[in-house]
Parts: structure tokens; sequence; C-alpha cells
């Protein structure tokens, strides 16, 4: 395959999306899961090279002189997260189809690129309330880092209607059976 489909997953932080993406990568589809590169330190049990390239700041900006990203983004201040246009070779190279777990910006940009090619997903979460929950229970972040997530998390909100599809992430069983259902049908298509 010299170039395949482009699956977008985008959504605010603490929404379900990385179990959805999780959830599909454990079917049997021709998928590739696209490794982001990010210049934030690793969280709990993340692996270099398996999570994220985790690269420093100075290499990041390297990265971006060098016009090494396919997209990338100043997710938060100083902290940069972007796709390498070598990963996407990776995978299609592999013969799959690339999936992307990224932030909604990087996620249009992607779309923008490649019409074609690219569903873009917008997974929402079933209230605000209910993210805040989340975030907390996943207890990795300090308290200044979730309020900083949760506003950016009100404001990603708005870009819903520029996704192609929009999973509302109440029932887990059911958003995975739909995720699965419309990417096989994506993919075949
Ligand atoms: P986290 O630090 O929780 O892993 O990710 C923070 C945010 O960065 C999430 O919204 C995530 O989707 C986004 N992100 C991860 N990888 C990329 C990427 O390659 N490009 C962009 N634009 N955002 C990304």
């Amino acid at each position: 395959m010299a170039a395949g489909k482009l699956i977008v997953f985008s959504a605010p932080s603490g929404s379900g999306k990385t179990t959805l993406v999780r959830h599909l990568l454990a079917q049997d589809l021709p998928l590739g899961f696209s490794i982001s590169a990010t210049s934030r330190t690793p969280r709990g049990q993340e692996q270099d090279g398996q999570d994220y390239y985790f690269l420093s700041a100075e290499d990041f900006r390297s990265q971006i002189a060098a016009d090494a990203f396919l997209e990338y983004e100043e997710v938060y201040a100083g902290t940069y997260y972007g796709t390498l246009q070598s990963e996407v070779e990776r995978l299609w190279a592999a013969g799959k189809h690339v999936l992307f777990d990224i932030d909604v910006v990087g996620g249009l940009r992607i779309k923008e690129k490649f019409p074609e090619q690219t569903l873009a997903v917008f997974v929402q979460p079933p209230s605000v309330e209910i993210l805040e929950q989340r975030l907390r229970a996943r207890g990795t972040e300090s308290e200044e880092k979730i309020q900083q997530r949760l506003a950016k998390s009100t404001q990603e909100l708005s870009y819903a209607p520029q996704f192609d599809r929009v999973i509302v992430n109440d029932n887990l069983a059911q958003a995975q059976q739909e995720v699965v259902a419309l990417i096989a049908s994506f993919i075949a298509s």
C-alpha cells in the first residue's frame, strides 16, 4: 500500500478516546497506531517508542526546522506534540491504515492535508462534569494540570461539528461497537 487511509480520533482529554483507540487496535483490522512525538516527560508506565517518541524541546524544535512533521503543535505552553512524516510512511509501508489519537487542531490539520483519505472522528464526553471526574480518577496529574486540561477541553468541544463523525461516549460498550463498524466500513470503502 503506497498510501493508505488515515483515521483520526480527536477529543478532549479524558473523553475515553484512548480506550476506544485501543479497542480498535485489538480488532483484526489492518490498522497501525501513529506514535506521536512529544516534548513532555513520560507518565506512569509510558515507554519511549511505544506510547510516544519522547524528545527534548530542543530536539523537537530541530525536527520542526528540518520539516519532519506532518503536523505539530504546542498543545500546552512549552509542550510540543506532533506527527512525524516518517511515522505515517512506516505504517503505510507495512500495509496498514494509520490510526491517530491526537488533539483536535492536529486532527483537523491532517484532514485538511489529506481530505480524500481521512476519516476524522470526534469522541465527545457525556458532559464536562464527567470529564473532570475521569481526569481526577486517573490520578496522574497535579491540580494545576487538571485545571489546564479542563479549560482546554471546554474549548475543544466547540470543534466537534468540523469532524466527519461525532461519537458520544456515554456507554462504552455501545461506543466500541459503533467505532468498529464505522472504521471497518471506511476501510472497505
Ligand atoms: P497527553 O499528554 O495526555 O498524552 O496528550 C495531550 C494532548 O496532546 C492530547 O489531546 C493528545 O491527543 C494530543 N496529542 C498527542 N499526540 C499528538 C500529535 O501528534 N499531534 C497533536 N497535534 N496533538 C497530539
